[in-house]
């Protein structure tokens, strides 16, 4: 057999991009951003902020599927008098995850009439480009950054080009104009989100606001523009990044975008906290977001958040939905598991589950995975082999294969990953 030391063929070499950390804290508990912290799984709510009762349930449903950090729009009054409440009600259901609040136009107002709605977030989002106009703009940039410094909050200075600060962009096309070779409009909208993001994350710092309570956001909905943006953002600082393509969209078209875009950056080291912005659906589930921004992660090899099930797609071999079935059923199984699995049995996260469609390529698939299960395809005898650390131990036929496929499954995650 070839010695591996000697392959041509690289390892997938892994490199996080060094910045400085920001702990997000909610009373004893705290997600901490960027430095070595494994990278931050956060999620936004679609609620009216003014119904307390309906936010905090899908907060608790977001936090429920693995959201880390969650996020709440505040644009009202009502919305900003909510947030205690908010706050409250999750405390009492027992869920800790750290609230930040989403602020445009009237932030400097919500913050400063609202001591407890800023008191009870624990992050701040500021987008600059929504601050104010004019003289304004500096007042009220300052106000929101007085009452972070005030109460000890983080902020992320998340800047997006559906508003991107007018002035600023002006300012650089000036600048552009003047240039010997003067860049294209596509640079020149890229250095204006870079600048305002740097600029305005300076300014903070100007204010009081210490350097490890700021994060820097550049959304973009084009997945090219937003890795040539993040990319620049990532060289001009050490900010912690939060990456996310916003308005990535529908379904697959969403989630495609969204992981192309993010997948590159990721592997360059880029981004220290992400959010899938998806559109559900209508009468979706909002929590898909927050599934699909741990598989992005966890199919990276950067985190583990559930044990992965690896199905082939199945073919003309397998005619019956006994095989598609089976991976559904087992996949729901395992994500519903979690919230006391991830408890009750460290390290089942890492657990690969194969559920295959016939003998072409089951067995061997099975033997790699903890359990392996290898369905029988057309014209293959009715039996289902099971694989257990890669030894064929029972093979199950008849009705009810399904149910005890989750019983053995149960068993091993039992057996295996228990407290000692
Ligand atoms: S394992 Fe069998 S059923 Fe699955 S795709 Fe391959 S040939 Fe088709």
């Amino acid at each position: 057999m070839r010695d591996p030391s000697t392959s041509c063929i690289p390892s997938g070499a892994f490199a996080r991009r060094p910045s400085g950390s920001v702990t997000i804290r909610h009373g004893s508990h705290g997600v901490i951003i960027g430095g070595d912290a494994p990278i931050v799984v956060q999620s936004m709510t679609n609620t009216d902020t003014a119904d307390a009762i309906g936010t905090a349930i899908q907060v608790k449903e977001l936090a429920r599927a693995g959201s880390e950090l969650v996020r709440i729009t505040v644009d009202t009054a009502a919305a900003a008098a909510a947030v205690p409440a908010i706050r409250e009600q999750l405390d009492k259901m027992g869920i800790n995850v750290p609230l930040i609040g989403d602020f445009h136009y009237n932030g400097h107002t919500l913050l400063t009439d609202f001591p407890g709605c800023a008191e009870a977030l624990s992050k701040y989002r500021i987008n600059p480009g929504n601050v104010g106009q004019g003289a304004k703009r500096d007042t009220q940039f300052a106000q929101m950054i007085e009452v972070a410094c005030k109460y000890n909050k983080p902020v992320r200075i998340g800047v997006n080009w559906g508003s991107l600060d007018q002035t600023l962009l002006a300012r650089i096309m000036d600048e552009n104009a003047v240039r010997k070779e003067p860049w294209t409009a596509q640079a020149v909208m890229y250095e204006a989100l870079v600048t305002s993001a740097i600029e305005n994350a300076q300014r903070a710092e100007e204010l009081g606001l210490a350097r490890d309570k700021i994060i820097l956001s550049c959304k973009v909905s084009g997945v090219q523009d937003l890795i040539a943006v993040y990319r620049e953002l990532a060289r001009r600082g050490d900010y912690p990044l939060h990456l996310g393509l916003t308005e990535a969209g529908m379904g697959s078209k969403g989630i495609v975008a969204s992981t192309a875009a993010m997948g590159v950056l990721l592997q360059d080291g880029i981004g220290d906290t992400i959010r899938v912005s998806l559109t559900p659906e209508p009468g979706g589930d909002r929590t898909r977001e927050v599934i699909v921004a741990q598989e992005i992660l966890q199919t990276m090899g950067l985190r583990k958040f559930t044990p992965m099930v690896i199905a082939c797609p199945g073919c003309g071999r397998t005619t019956s939905t006994v095989f598609q079935e089976l991976a559904d059923s087992i996949q729901t199984y395992l994500r519903d598991q979690m919230p006391v699995w991830k408890n009750d049995y460290p390290g089942v996260e890492s657990m690969n589950v194969a559920v295959m469609g016939c003998i072409v390529n089951g067995p061997g698939e099975s033997k790699h995975a903890n359990i392996g299960i290898s369905l029988p395809g057309t014209g293959e005898t009715p039996s289902a082999p099971v694989f257990v650390d890669g030894q064929k131990t029972v093979t199950l036929r008849g009705e009810r294969i399904a149910e005890e496929f989750q019983a053995i499954v149960l068993d091993y995650v039992k057996t295996k990953y228990a407290r000692t």
